[in-house]
């Protein structure tokens, strides 16, 4: 590792936090702060906290579009799941997993058990900004495109948005931005950060939503309440019934096709109009049922995420140069929503200088 990326200071009374990204990296390490007594801004350029996790509200469904649901491995994690399914805000799913190959479909059954929020992923996200937001010292600035890092003195760093804004002082910043745009705002004031950050490619993703008028007919012997469904096509990666997610029982048929990796990067310029036909083509590729019982699509659409995931994550919890800047997030941990709480929590435990 660089010298210049190193293990941060612990904070004093007088310290005040950036933190750009109110994704779950970003997320848990301002909850940790706030609860610590630390002063913390979180500025997001979407309309609410999520980045990945974010829902998309349609007349007729809410639909995932980013993690579908999210495993528990780590202990404090699991921790932290138990006050979440306490709050109401997250519950298991999917129980009910198939995988369809050529040869039919198959039960899926990987031995882990996953949650999902409740009554949508962004619930979750929701909870977590509203316990942040509860401490008086600290505050939420959404859709707050953070375009500049300025150096107001040694060690004190002022935030530029988009609209000309400017934001602080800080001590310290924090980045959870996806690597590419973390370096865009770093790249002058740390490289050895910067140059992390392109060492570490992105895989992007197209995530469509098929709304239908009335329930898909299940394939002859699967269960008619199936939730999810591991594809091996070579457009379609996994489908998600988010009318069969917690909370969401009363909307109608509604899916989630996210697509394959390297089909989305092969096609990435695709318009959303063009890449949500083909990944709705893709899944009745995939349905073995007569065309003809396929009820009414009253709705189609598409996601781009051009940074939905690190190619190859580097493992470390986060980095942090003595100028005052850290990063965080998935891409350093691993690919996970529980990568990114662990990430953005690492990060915080260091920051107010312990160690667990
Ligand atoms: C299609 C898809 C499916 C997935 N499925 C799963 C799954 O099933 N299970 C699982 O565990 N994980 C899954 N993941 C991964 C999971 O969603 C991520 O690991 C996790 O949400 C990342 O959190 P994060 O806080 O690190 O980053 P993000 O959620 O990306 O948060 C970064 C935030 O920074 C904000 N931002 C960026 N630049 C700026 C700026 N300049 N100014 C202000 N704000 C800025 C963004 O708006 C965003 O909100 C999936 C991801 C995708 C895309």
């Amino acid at each position: 590792m660089p010298e210049s990326i190193s293990a941060p200071p612990a904070l004093t009374s007088r310290d005040a936090v950036a933190i750009i990204g109110a994704g779950m990296a970003g997320l848990a390490c301002a909850h940790l702060l706030a609860q610590h007594g630390v002063t913390v801004s979180l500025f997001d350029k979407a309309r609410g906290p999520g980045g990945r996790m974010s829902s998309k509200g349609r007349p007729a469904a809410t639909l995932d579009l980013g993690a579908q649901a999210f495993t528990v491995r780590d202990a404090e994690f699991a921790r932290q799941l138990t006050q979440w399914q306490h709050a109401g805000c997250v519950a298991p799913w999917p129980t009910c997993t198939y995988q369809a190959s050529a040869s039919g479909w198959q039960t899926h059954d990987d031995g882990q058990l996953r949650y999902a929020g409740a009554p949508r992923m962004s619930a979750l996200t929701r909870y977590l900004i509203d316990a942040i937001t509860l401490h008086a010292h600290t505050d939420f600035h959404s859709e707050t495109r953070i375009v500049a890092l300025e150096r107001v003195t040694d060690g004190e760093w002022h935030l530029k948005d988009a609209a000309g804004n400017h934001h602080g002082p800080f001590s310290r910043v924090v980045i959870t931005a996806p690597p590419p745009q973390a370096s865009e705002l770093i790249g002058q004031w740390a490289p050895e950060l910067s140059a992390a950050c392109e060492a570490l490619p992105q895989r992007a993703c197209w995530a469509a939503w098929a709304i239908f008028a009335a329930p898909l007919p299940a394939p002859s012997g699967i269960a008619e309440h199936w939730q999810s469904l591991h594809a091996q096509h070579p457009k379609l990666r996994l489908v998600s019934r988010n009318h069969t997610k917690p909370g969401r029982e009363e909307q109608p048929e509604s899916l989630s096709l996210l697509a394959q990796l390297d089909w989305s990067d092969a096609h990435i310029e695709l318009t959303p109009e063009d890449a949500a036909q083909q990944l709705l083509e893709a899944f009745l590729e995939c349905l073995p049922v007569p065309a003809a019982s396929i009820p009414e699509l009253i709705e189609l659409g598409a996601h781009r995420w051009r940074y939905a995931q690190p190619a190859k994550p580097n493992g470390q919890e986060y980095l942090y140069s003595q100028q005052g800047i850290a990063l965080c997030g998935d891409s350093w941990k691993g690919s996970r929503v529980e990568d990114a709480w662990l990430s953005g929590n690492g990060l915080g435990r260091a920051l107010i200088g312990r160690s667990v």
